[in-house]
Formats: C-alpha cells, structure tokens, sequence
C-alpha cells in the first residue's frame, strides 16, 4: 500500500501535521491510537518507522499524522521534505494502544509528539457522557504545545475533561504548570486507584511514570503506554 501526501504544515517548531490518503482502499479503517508503518529506501536499504494516527478515523481513505523531525534520523527527514502528491510505502494501522472498553475514568500523560494517539482517542471518544480523563501534555516550550486550541476548546465543551499542559522549560511570563509531567502525576490522579493510565512519548518519561505508578501500588493491568524510542 502508499501514502499519497496531501498537505503539511509546521504546528510547532520542528513538528509538522501531515495529512496523508491511502492509495487503493476506499477508507482507511482503525482504532484511535493505532499507528501506521511508513518505509523508505535509505542507501539500499528499506527502513521502517511507526507513526500514531493523528486523528479519529476519516469517513474516507484520508489519515492524519503528527511528527518531529529526529536530526540525522533515517524516515523522518524524508517525511519532513515530502511535497504534495509525493507517496511513500505504508503498512495499514496496527496496535493495541487503544481505549480500553468500556472506557474507565483516565489520566492520559503525553510528551512532545506522543499527543498523536491520544487526539485521536479524544476526537473519536470524547463525547458528553464519557468518564472523567485528563490530559498531561509536557513539552519544553509554549510554541511547542501542539493543538492547544483544540484540547482548549474540548475542555471548555466538556467539562469531565481537564487539559493540563506543563512547561518543561517556561518562558518568563507563563503562569501555567511548568516542570516534567511526573510533577503533576499526584495532582492528577488525586490520591484514585481506580482510574487507567495511558502514556505515549519518549522512553525517560514512559519509564519514570511507570516506576512511580508501580511505587504507587498501581496495577500493570491499568497502565497502557507506547514508548516512540
Ligand atoms: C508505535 C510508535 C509510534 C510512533 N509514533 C510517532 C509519531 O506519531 N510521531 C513521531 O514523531 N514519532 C513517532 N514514533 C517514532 C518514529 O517511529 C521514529 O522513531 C522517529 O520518527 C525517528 O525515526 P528516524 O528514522 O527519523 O530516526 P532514526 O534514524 O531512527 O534515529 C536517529 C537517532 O535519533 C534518536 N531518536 C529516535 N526517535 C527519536 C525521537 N522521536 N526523538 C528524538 N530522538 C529520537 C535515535 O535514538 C537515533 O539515535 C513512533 C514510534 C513508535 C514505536
């Protein structure tokens, strides 16, 4: 199977939205929080890397993606100088980093392009009756806070959703959470047990959370993550 780009646009600084269409298929079925596999020939060499889908699912072929581009990387650079119309192999959707069912209160904890799969589960499963979830999104700077309009604008329609985004590195005149997510875990889960644990992002802050959680005496049962390296 391709991917056929249809547009990109920088949303932070080094992170662009993509907006892709399978080719040959008339709609692209998964599960928010599934990812796609995208290959590319680098000196002879197919390598492959997995992206989390953006977004709920289109009633069409159309799939959305969120991405940073890694320095030296092999796939994402390639992705990054992609044009319009440009194509790239794709494995369909895979994975298990979805909503467990039924859906139990959650706190859903995110770092840098690790909000990929949860603004899918949110565009696909917040509605007015959803249990409680909030979102702990950390970057490093406030232009770095990717799709903060939406999340704001989900937590104003909703108001079983908090969005909390914390600075890693705030800038003098924010007056937001500042420091790494783990910060603001205890506040989050205000002192429950019972609620479920998705984590997406880099391998320091999945891990930290997850021996925090662990000390915490949580369940591995109610902890669901995706680590990106
Ligand atoms: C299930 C899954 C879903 C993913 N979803 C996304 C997504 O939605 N958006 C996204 O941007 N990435 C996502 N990733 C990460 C992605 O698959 C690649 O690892 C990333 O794009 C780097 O690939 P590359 O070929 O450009 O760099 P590589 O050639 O693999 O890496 C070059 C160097 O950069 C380091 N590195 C690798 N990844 C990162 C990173 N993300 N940040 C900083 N340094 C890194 C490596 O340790 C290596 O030393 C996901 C990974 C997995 C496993």
């Amino acid at each position: 199977m391709r991917a056929r780009l249809i547009e990109s646009h920088e949303i932070a600084p080094e992170v662009r939205h993509f907006l892709f269409e399978a080719e040959g298929v008339a709609r692209l079925d998964y599960r928010a929080g599934q990812f796609v596999s995208l290959s590319a020939d680098c000196g002879g060499k197919a390598v492959t890397r997995a992206y989390s889908l953006a977004s709920a699912p289109h009633a069409d072929n159309r799939f959305e993606l969120c991405l940073n581009r890694v320095e030296q990387g092999h796939i994402s650079p390639k992705l990054f100088a992609m044009q319009p119309g440009d194509s790239i192999d794709m494995r369909p959707p895979l994975g298990m980093f979805v909503l467990r069912q039924p859906p139990r209160e959650a706190v859903f904890i995110a770092t840098g392009t690790g909000i990929a799969p949860f603004r899918a589960m949110l565009q696909a499963d917040l509605t007015v009756e959803s249990p409680a979830i909030t979102l702990l999104f950390g970057v490093r700077y406030e232009s770095h806070l990717m799709y903060r309009g939406e999340f704001t604008a989900m937590a104003e329609t909703f108001p079983q959703f908090r969005f909390w985004p914390t600075l890693s590195r705030p800038e003098l005149h924010w007056t937001g959470r500042a420091g790494h997510v783990q910060a603001h875990l205890d506040e989050a889960l205000g002192g429950r047990r019972d609620v479920d644990i998705y984590l997406c992002g880099l391998k320091q802050m999945d891990d930290d959370v997850r021996a925090i959680l662990k000390a915490q005496g949580f369940d591995r049962k109610q902890i669901f993550y995706e680590k990106y390296d």
